[in-house]
């Protein structure tokens, strides 16, 4: 399929095209094995400028918003699911601050992450509160010019390799969805320290640890937006951010399905390569017809946010379902694609010498986090029955 990319959009592809091919190809397997962060990546992406493609020009990035997130981050996916996390959760992290930051506020951090000399993370999971967030129990309490945190996130992505954190906390539990506030901590505040890290079965490069607020005193300037607005901010954050994951599945499928038809062309049994079988060519063309398919619906998604931000607020048209969906269906194809591919190698596939044993273990995360599978259903459903009884 041809998508009409436009000259910097390919150049970004391009950029990210030889970053994942010279840089991270090599190590991939290492950082796996190993499941140490990777700061030499990090820098790699930093010279080449892609840390900030979604982040705007008048904070230092590249300014080609979310599908410039989904472009790089399907590039770097096609060759490793969890090492592009590092630039793809920052994102997460950032959204925050470019859906609810003052002026001051996107001045004093966007600057530094667009540079990628600082990583961000997304601080809203919690050990009793993963799918139901709104039962979170990490309190804010004010203190005069001070909210003092105290409570535990689980399963932070870059926990404790970022320096900035979008941390979603109860200001007032009595009013429920509606006492959620948002705020920016900065690693190295009194009281905000890290606790476990997860030993995981896939994106093994990425780091998810706990974020422990023990009476930990956050400035009124960090509040993002409005106190009570956090519910709201962190809905419009994984708006904008479920594509990026989207696009982490669907490069980690179009990475399986390219690997497939390589092994397939090559691998004789029975005198002949194994592409040869139709079983084995109707296996591959479900698989390509599914990734061309999820490409549509990420870059239409993407492309929707990037012209509804140019919008004003009355022309916005909403895309949670939309996000939903690419999400849903990204992810659900790349765990299909993946398996799929493994079968192809055979007892091949099912060995870490391959690649594709990695991805079908990278892939099944893009069905849980930022919304599992089940919860995206719900987004959609909602969405779709409030369209049909308000007749738009
Ligand atoms: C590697 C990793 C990285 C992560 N990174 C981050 C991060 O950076 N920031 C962050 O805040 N969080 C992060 N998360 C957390 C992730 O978003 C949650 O794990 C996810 O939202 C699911 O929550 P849970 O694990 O508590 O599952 P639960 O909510 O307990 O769900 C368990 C099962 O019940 C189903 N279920 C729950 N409610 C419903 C319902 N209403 N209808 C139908 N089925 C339902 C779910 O689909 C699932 O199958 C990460 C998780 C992992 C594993």
């Amino acid at each position: 399929m041809n998508y009409f990319f436009n000259e910097e959009e390919q150049m970004m592809i391009d950029v990210a095209r030889k970053i994942a091919q010279e840089k991270i190809k090599p190590v991939r397997e290492k950082y796996d094995e190993e499941e140490t962060f990777p700061w030499d990546i990090v820098k790699e992406l930093a010279q080449a400028d892609l840390c900030g493609v979604y982040i705007p020009e008048e904070y230092g990035g590249f300014g080609k918003g979310i599908m410039g997130l989904v472009l790089v981050t399907e590039e770097l996916c096609k060759v490793d699911g969890g090492i592009a996390l590092a630039l793809a959760a920052t994102a997460l992290g950032t959204l925050p601050i470019l859906v609810a930051g003052n002026e001051a506020q996107k001045q004093k951090y966007l600057p530094d992450i667009a540079s990628g000399k600082k990583l961000a993370a997304f601080g809203l999971t919690e050990p009793s509160a993963g799918s139901d967030a709104t039962s979170m129990k990490t309190t804010a309490v004010k203190d005069g010019d001070y909210y003092i945190l105290n409570g535990t996130k689980c399963f932070i992505t870059n926990a404790g390799d970022a320096e900035t954190y979008t941390v979603f906390a109860k200001t007032n539990p009595s009013r429920g969805a509606r006492g959620i506030s948002c705020f920016i901590l900065e690693k190295g505040m009194e009281g905000f320290t890290f606790g476990k890290k997860e030993n995981k079965m896939g994106i093994r490069a990425s780091s998810t640890r706990e974020l422990i607020f023990n009476n930990c005193r956050v400035h009124k300037d960090n509040l993002l937006g409005k106190e009570g607005h956090g519910l709201m901010i962190a809905q419009a954050t994984l708006d904008g951010s479920r594509p990026g994951v989207a696009s982490q599945a669907l490069g980690i499928a179009a990475g399986a399905l390219e690997e497939a038809v390589k092994y397939a062309r090559t691998r004789v049994q029975f005198g002949q390569p194994i592409s040869s079988f139709q079983g084995i060519q109707h296996m591959l063309a479900d698989m390509a017809t599914k990734v061309e398919a999820a490409r549509s619906l990420v870059y239409n998604v993407a492309r929707t946010i990037d012209e509804n931000n140019k919008r004003e607020e009355k022309d916005k048209v909403r895309t949670s379902k939309e996000s939903a969906m690419a999400k849903l269906f990204a992810s659900e194809v790349a765990m299909e694609v993946t398996t799929h591919a493994v079968q192809i190698f055979g007892g091949y596939g099912y060995c870490k010498e391959y690649p594709v044993e990695k991805m079908m273990r990278d892939a099944k995360i893009t069905t849980l986090y930022e919304g599992t599978s089940q919860i995206q259903k719900n987004e959609i459903a909602l969405n779709l029955i409030k369209e049909y009884a308000t007749g738009k």
